[in-house]
């Protein structure tokens, strides 16, 4: 037996009905953009594996660096002690975040950096005996599939079944062009009532959604009402994140910044799962007292893996360096001249971009649902010719590594060409 056989014998799959799911290529071997399944075929990886990667697989700076961090100490508990890569870590954070950020909490992935988020927001104001116990999010929103970031998830068929055992979360719609004044209206309408403790959001592009873009001006203003309301902005920035859209920071497109931020995914250039929830001074404040049951009782057994935070140390010095920088630049001048050529099409509905995101929507008939027939006849086109893209219901997007070569990109561009006759 092949690993695909043998894989499918006992692994579980996220997010895959295995009785109707195809094979899995089995992955041996990883290089910069390229990935090599057992039988030497080679794909592209357009969606750096699911958004994680952007130096490449096997980096070996970032290689070196846990290598280093692994044989000098691996791991010791962060309730009770600290060590030099958090340290570390913190400080080159602190140089790089919006500057009202200030206090870092550590956990494992995305999700768990939500989760905590909502719950030292709802803590906060517990801990001023005032009840705010609700979560403002928005339509189609992805914050994990935990149960408190699956609350804030709007995307139906993830939390379908677990409706009535969610934490309260009502749904503004998603700003995009002309939506703008619903979205207000609906915010201000909620956020008078003093029920809510956070509105959390993914910055400017909504990922799981389809890449769905809205622009930071109408962001700066949903933040506005937040503040004038009492009620913390989460930026869940696990996607956005260093550097994809084309500043370190989608937060740093905003005037004004939000209260918490979540990070994950490239964290740590995609080697070692690893997150980090980070607050302003006044949210730390609010748990810091003589009274011990006011502080914040969550952890995780490898909060502040040293070697997680070596990997992300090393990935961070990566993204600054003016190869990185360049790179991001050109893939995105890449993306505006593929858009260009592309969106007159007749096949294509729209087309959008920002930093190292491509999204575009293909026309069709039907309302195309999210693992829907178009959408499975695209992907394994995709597949079989060797690039890794996952589209959601008729929307392909690429989000590929920042050392992605030219060519790489060109053949990644023209496949989705050749895809289009699919539809
Ligand atoms: C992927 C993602 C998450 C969840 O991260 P996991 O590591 O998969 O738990 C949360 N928020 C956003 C915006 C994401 O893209």
């Amino acid at each position: 037996m092949n690993l695909t056989e043998r894989d499918k014998l006992y692994n579980w799959h996220p997010y895959t009905q295995h009785k109707t799911a195809n094979k899995f290529p089995a992955i041996v071997k990883g290089k910069d953009a390229l990935l090599w399944d057992e039988n030497n075929k080679e794909y592209i990886d357009a969606i750096a594996s699911w958004w994680v990667n952007p130096f490449g697989h096997s980096n070996t700076v970032i290689a070196d660096a846990i290598y280093k961090q692994l044989t000098t100490l691996e791991h010791v508990l962060f309730g009770g002690f600290t060590h030099e890569p958090a340290v570390l870590l913190a400080e080159k954070l602190m140089e790089i975040l919006p500057s009202n950020q200030k206090k870092l909490f550590y956990s494992d992935n995305g999700s768990t950096s939500v989760e905590v988020a909502i719950k030292v927001a709802m803590q906060y104001f517990y801990n001023q005996n005032s009840k705010r116990t609700k979560i403002i999010a928005f339509e189609d929103a992805f914050h994990g599939d935990t149960f408190a970031a699956m609350a804030a998830s709007g995307i139906s068929f993830f939390t379908e079944a677990f409706q009535g055992s969610l934490l309260q979360v009502d749904r503004i719609p998603v700003p995009t062009k002309g939506n703008e004044e619903k979205t207000i209206q609906a915010l201000e309408e909620l956020v008078q009532t003093n029920e809510y403790a956070a509105f959390i959001f993914e910055p400017l592009v909504q990922g799981a959604a389809g890449m769905v873009m809205y622009s930071p001006e109408i962001l700066d203003k949903l933040l506005t009402i937040c503040k004038q309301n009492n009620v913390f902005t989460i930026a869940d920035e696990v996607m956005t994140g260093f550097g994809k859209t084309g500043k370190t920071f989608a937060s740093d497109y905003l005037t004004h910044n939000p209260d918490m931020m979540c990070l994950s995914k490239a964290l740590t250039g995609g080697t070692i799962p690893m997150a980090i929830t980070t607050f302003t001074q006044e949210i730390f404040d609010g748990f810091y007292d003589e009274d011990t049951n006011k502080a914040l009782f969550h952890g995780h057994t490898f909060t502040a893996n040293p070697t997680g935070c070596a990997a992300a140390l090393a990935s961070i010095e990566l993204l600054q360096t003016d190869e990185i920088q360049s790179s991001i630049t050109r893939i995105n001048q890449s993306h505006l001249n593929f858009e260009n050529v592309i969106k007159n099409h007749p096949k294509v509905k729209t087309t959008r971009v920002l930093g190292v995101i491509f999204a575009l929507e293909i026309v069709t008939n039907s309302e195309e649902s999210y693992y829907g027939k178009l959408r499975n006849k695209l992907y394994d086109f995709f597949i079989e010719n060797g690039v890794i893209l996952r589209p959601v219901g008729n929307i392909v997007y690429i989000l590929p590594p920042y050392i992605i070569s030219q060519n790489q990109l060109e053949k990644v561009y023209q496949t989705i060409e050749k895809a289009l006759e699919l539809a």
